[in-house]
């Protein structure tokens, strides 16, 4: 058990001590609970955009014509955007997105023999972000959170004394904690672009240095 900045953590040893754990805090009336699931249920799935057409295929079929053309079955597959345009696939999370887009490429199998097959690894879009829906934190999702359903406005006193709505998070009034406006909720979005530009530029420097690389070794080759 762990007492930080506020918060206390305690990590039970055992899936039933947990369960107990659980169960007690939850009608101890904490304000706020967080309890994440176990690592063994988290395991991310690796995402892959497919962006071939499909005509009205079930996602069921597509998942097996995946599994036709790489030899490794998507456990879910869902669409993006307009309908036929664009799915998501889901692969288990053991799987690398390198390995399968290698698989993607030495297949010899055409999509619904389709010429092509049109494949690329998912990118997070940085706007997404996870808000809890039941205490508008944001370090954590809803499937986490064992605290009471909360409102994104909370109701206070002003100093002249009269009462008045304002966010839960900044305190500022005419918009809620789930609203796009809030300065808390543009700063942590703002946040998150910057990590993945950072990422993004940190990817694009490790390939030019591999090229630079290949290159040399190619004229020492000659020499
Ligand atoms: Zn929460
Ligand atoms: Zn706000």
């Amino acid at each position: 058990m762990n007492v930080m900045r506020g918060q206390i953590k305690i990590s039970p040893n055992n899936m039933a001590a947990r369960v107990n754990l659980l169960t007690e805090i939850e009608s101890g009336g904490f304000t706020r609970v967080i309890a994440p699931k176990p690592k063994a249920d988290r395991q991310p799935a690796t995402k892959i955009v497919l962006k071939n057409e499909t005509y009205g295929e079930s996602t069921d079929a597509i998942a097996d014509e995946i599994a036709d053309c790489i030899g490794i079955k998507p456990k879910a597959i869902k669409p993006l955007g307009r309908a036929g345009k664009i799915h998501l696939l889901l692969f288990d999370g053991t799987h690398k997105s390198r390995d399968i887009m290698e698989n993607f490429k030495r297949s010899e199998r055409k999509f619904f023999c389709a010429p092509s097959i049109k494949v690329e690894p998912f990118r997070e879009n940085p706007k997404h972000i996870i808000q809890c829906k039941k205490c508008y934190a944001f370090d954590h999702s809803k499937q986490s959170c064992y605290g009471k359903q909360e409102e994104p406005q909370i109701i206070i006193t002003t100093p002249e004394g009269t009462t008045t709505k304002v966010c839960r998070n900044c305190k500022e009034e005419d918009h809620g904690a789930n609203n796009a406006s809030c300065p808390v909720f543009k700063k942590i979005i703002a946040r998150q672009i910057e990590q993945a530009e950072a990422k993004q530029t940190k990817k694009e420097e490790r390939i030019k240095r591999s090229v630079v690389r290949e290159r040399e070794n190619k004229m020492a080759a000659v020499v």
